[in-house]
Formats: structure tokens, sequence, C-alpha cells
């Protein structure tokens, strides 16, 4: 009989790695099927950022369409603190002779000997172990596996449990952590994360995404004047604030600042990102900051370009602005004549 994988997870937010590592296990050891758990209620740690049940979507999302998935709700249903000890016991009243095989990151593995009841999981089921960036095997509780090391993938499936089988995966650089950091820091991670994962997070708000690109708690005008106070505080030469909300619906207001060295570019601009981040306020893009008389800070509404004044005269923003906004009210005048 094939054996059944069982991938459990907290999945705050599911990534490419889970699925890429479920895809390799599953296809390489020609697993009946892969179930993913949802940790509910993980015991061993801090509560997820995201609720049960947008983890729960965004599972859902991930896995469709993909054959031999399938998503397994029984710590959701269960009361409780969602004990992986549980979850084997129930599968295993399903299918008293199926192999079974929970597969883990090498960082799940060496923290093993923490969860609950744990010296018994060999007794329920086999353990696939997955290599893990930055994790490297360790002897911690290598007597409890050292006599059940598996070289030989083909034992899985002639026990029903019983196995430490150490899979030779690539390496995958993705973790749910650094996804939720770079979405708070305004980071792109449509690299890290399935396409519908990334759809959802945007449109419920998700990991502070909301903060990031709406500051929803602030109108464009207060972020405006904090930002022109932190160019005042850094020394910024010929601000030039333009409303754009006439020409355009990507932002409300362009502001242009000098700076007079590449440093002193770069210092502003810096200044401007603290400032804001102490409102809880963080760009969607910063661009050009490590080297260059230019740096881009794009926060939604405010969009603000420090330039040394030789690249401001050169790519004359405010004048291309400009010339677009006597366009406009040109065309509008005109309408009003008519
Ligand atoms: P966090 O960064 O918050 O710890 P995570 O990325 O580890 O989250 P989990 O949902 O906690 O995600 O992980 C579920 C399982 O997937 C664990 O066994 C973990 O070791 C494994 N895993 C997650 N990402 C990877 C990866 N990139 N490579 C190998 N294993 C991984």
């Amino acid at each position: 009989m094939s054996v059944v994988g069982i991938f459990g997870g907290t999945f705050d937010p599911i990534h490419r790695g889970h699925i890429e590592i479920a895809r390799y296990v599953h296809r390489t050891l020609e697993l009946d099927h892969v179930r993913f758990v949802l940790s509910a209620q993980p015991p061993h740690r801090r509560p997820t950022i995201a609720s049960t049940a947008d983890r729960a979507h965004m599972l859902e999302l991930a896995i469709a369409g993909e054959p031999g998935f399938v998503a397994d709700p029984r710590e959701q249903q269960r009361r409780g603190p969602s004990y992986t000890i549980w979850t084997l016991r129930s599968m295993r009243g399903e299918r008293p002779t199926q192999p079974l095989a929970l597969i883990v990151g090498m960082d799940a593995f060496q923290s093993l000997n923490t969860w609950y009841c744990w010296e018994q999981i060999l007794a329920l089921c086999h353990l696939i172990v997955l290599p893990r960036p930055g994790w490297t095997s360790s002897d911690k509780h290598v007597d409890w596996y050292r006599d059940t090391i598996s070289s030989d993938p083909s034992e899985l499936d002639r026990a029903s449990a019983g196995k430490v089988y150490a899979c030779d995966a690539p390496l995958i650089d993705v973790s749910a952590s650094a996804v939720r950091r770079k979405i708070q820091d305004g980071e792109d991670v449509s690299a890290d994360l399935p396409e519908a994962v990334w759809g959802y997070i945007r449109k419920h708000g998700l990991y502070d995404y909301s903060k990031s690109i709406e500051h929803r708690n602030m109108q464009s005008e207060q972020l405006k004047d904090l930002a022109l106070a932190a160019m005042d505080d850094m020394k910024g030469k010929d601000v030039r604030v333009m409303d754009v909300r006439e020409l355009t619906d990507i932002t409300d207001y362009m502001v242009v600042v000098s700076g007079s060295s590449d440093r002193h570019v770069k210092a502003i601009a810096d200044k401007i990102v603290d400032t804001l981040r102490e409102q809880n306020l963080r760009p969607l893009g910063v661009e050009g900051r490590e080297h260059s008389n230019w740096v881009l800070l794009d926060f939604g509404d405010l969009v603000i370009h420090v330039m040394h004044p030789e690249a401001r005269r050169f790519y004359d923003l405010e004048g291309l602005w400009s010339e677009q906004v006597k366009q406009m009210l040109l065309e509008r005048r005109e309408r009003h004549s008519e």
C-alpha cells in the first residue's frame, strides 16, 4: 500500500516552500496523496497572525488543482490545542494498516522532542525530513531515532510506521515569518507565494498589507505633512509639492526635494522612511536607495523623489508634470467656456 503523506503547519501564510516540498515528496516518493493539516491552535508557538479561517482559505487556494493534495480540516474541527499526536491517532484509526508519513522540515524535526507525547510518534507513522536553509541535523534526540533511520524510501511502503527518512530535496529559502515581514515592509512577495494566496492577502489586507498600501488611518494630507517635516529636519532643498489628484488615480501628491550630495539624498530618504515608520506607515516601494542620486519613495497616496540637483534638472519630473497639469487645466477651461 502506498504511503499517505501528512503535512502539518500553521501555514501563516502557506508559501512556495510548502508547496514545492509537498510536490517533491509526492512525486519522488510516489505517495498516495499528501494531506495538509492546518494547525488551528499551535501549542508551541505564539498565536498566529492570520485567523484560522483566513489560513484555511489560503490553504485551499494554494492546493486547488494540485493532483494528490488534500486539505484535512480535523485540527480546525477539534477543540483545544492542535497536538499532532491526536491527529496521528485519529488518522491511524481511519487507516489501521496503511503507511502514514509525517512530513517535516529540519527546523520542525529539531524541535520534535518538545512536542506533546513526541516519543509515540514513530509508533503511529514514519517521518520524512526535508532540509531547510540554515538548519543542519544535530544529535539532539538522535538516540530516539538512530535505529529507525532509513536510506531506502521503499522501506516506507513496507511498514505502516516507524522509519525516519531524510529526503534529499532541494533547499527552498522561503519562510512564513519572512513573507509576513516583507509584506509589512512593502516588499514584493509575489515569487514567494502561490499567486492566488498573494491575491487573497491583498484583497483582505492581511499581515498589515492594508496599512502599507492604503494608509487607512491617515489622510494623504497628514502623510505629506509628516514627510515635509522630515525633509525640513534634514535640510532638504527646493521642496516642491504637486497635487496630482486630478491627474491620476495612482497617487495624491508628488513631492520633489533636493539633497546636495548622494549621501544627503540617502539621508533625507532614510529620515522620511523612519519618520513615517513611527506612525506604522511603510513604503510600498523604495528605489535607488543604495547607490543613487535619485531615491523614489512610494507611499501610495504620496510619491516622493529625493534627488541630487543634477538628476533633478536632467529628468525634469516637475516639467513633465507641470505640462500635464497645464494641459488638463486648458482642457477643463475650454469645456467650461462652451
Ligand atoms: P515560520 O517562518 O513562521 O516558522 P514556516 O515557514 O516554518 O513558518 P510552518 O507552517 O510553520 O511555516 O511550517 C510547516 C512545515 O513546513 C514545518 O515542518 C516546516 O519545517 C516546513 N517548512 C516550511 N517552509 C519550509 C522550507 N522552505 N523548507 C523546508 N521545510 C519547510
